[in-house]
């Protein structure tokens, strides 16, 4: 790693993408499969809130996964006939993606990701939930799965401040993202945390802080979002009163940046946008050429002449 002159890492990029692991893992491309389960949220089931998290969408952040109407093995299928046609090889990941989908009965909870893993191909579990919804008979269930196939548990955090997250309405804290991180990691179940940087109230300076400290938790994976301005969203109301600045696409890339050279070198890179469907974002537009985002990141770190973890200080 020492030749910065040529970074070429991991395959051509400077930060350690999901892709490259997956090849590095399974020997071949590997493919998320979203899907919806047809859980819930308990902060949109009046559990905790019926407002869900501001920003949530009516889909429960599952924009791009199957349709709920149909069942999970019609979803798959649909959805690997969808990518069989860009890519004739390939193996799966089911991605529980929509809502909470840890949040249900253990035994339902064991179907669904049975039903699943089943599927011709399927290598692995991705599974997307809030931290409060992993209690300890959930935590063993998922420590199952972990001993009989690849599994990441994707745990949203958003920001680490508490401010943002009242403002948000999260309904949870950092401090519990921290204590259902540590359980799961007792288990050894490979964590990705989420983060969206441009909540509104928050500064530059403070999304730098909730990357950095992502940074030194024990997680495996980071998903960085940009935070998108979804319609039909409380978010949305708020804006429409009381418009807040949106980060230009310039700010969004230097902050990238600047919280990749933080995350240790082997934390895979699961995201770096957010991606939303066209008819329903009302904003940042620049957000949408998904392309232009990700190449403008790959020519901030050339011309910084950086990478993932250069500020660690032992590279
Ligand atoms: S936890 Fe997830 S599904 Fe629930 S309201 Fe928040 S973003 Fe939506």
């Amino acid at each position: 790693m020492e030749n910065a002159t040529e970074p070429l890492w991991w395959g051509n990029k400077r930060y350690h993408t999901l892709n490259w692991e997956l090849r590095k893992v399974f020997g071949t491309k590997v493919f998320k499969i979203p899907l919806d389960a047809g859980f819930t949220c308990p902060n949109r089931d009046g559990k905790l809130s019926d407002k869900g998290c501001l920003f949530c969408s009516p889909r429960g952040s599952g924009d791009f996964a199957g349709d709920r109407k149909e069942d999970l093995k019609q979803q798959f299928d649909n959805l690997k006939a969808v990518m069989h046609k860009k890519w004739h090889q390939g193996k799966y990941i089911a991605y529980f993606q929509a809502f909470t989908n840890t949040y249900g009965d253990v035994e339902y909870l064991r179907k669904v990701y049975e039903l699943a893993l089943n599927q011709p191909e399927v290598v692995g579990l991705a599974i997307a939930t809030r931290p409060d919804c992993l209690p300890e008979e959930v935590l063993d269930l998922l420590a199952e799965f972990n001993k009989k196939t690849y599994l990441w548990v994707e745990l949203g955090l958003q920001t680490i401040h508490k401010q943002t997250a009242r403002s948000m309405n999260l309904q949870y804290d950092y401090e519990k993202f921290r204590q259902s991180l540590q359980n799961l990691r007792k288990r050894e179940i490979q964590t990705v945390a989420h983060i969206i940087l441009g909540l509104p109230g928050e500064t530059h300076e403070m999304m730098r802080v909730t990357g950095e400290t992502v940074a030194e938790l024990p997680i495996q994976g980071l998903k960085i979002h940009l935070l998108h301005l979804m319609k039909n969203t409380p978010l949305a109301q708020i804006y429409k009163d009381k418009p807040f600045p949106y980060l230009t696409q310039h700010e969004y890339i230097d902050l990238v940046a600047d919280i990749l050279e933080k995350i240790p070198p082997d934390v895979v890179i699961h995201r770096l946008t957010g991606d939303s469907p066209r008819s329903t974002l009302i904003g940042p537009e620049w957000s949408l050429n998904k392309w232009e985002v990700l190449n403008s990141i790959d020519d901030r770190l050339v011309q910084r002449n950086t990478w993932q973890g250069r500020m660690r200080g032992n590279l």
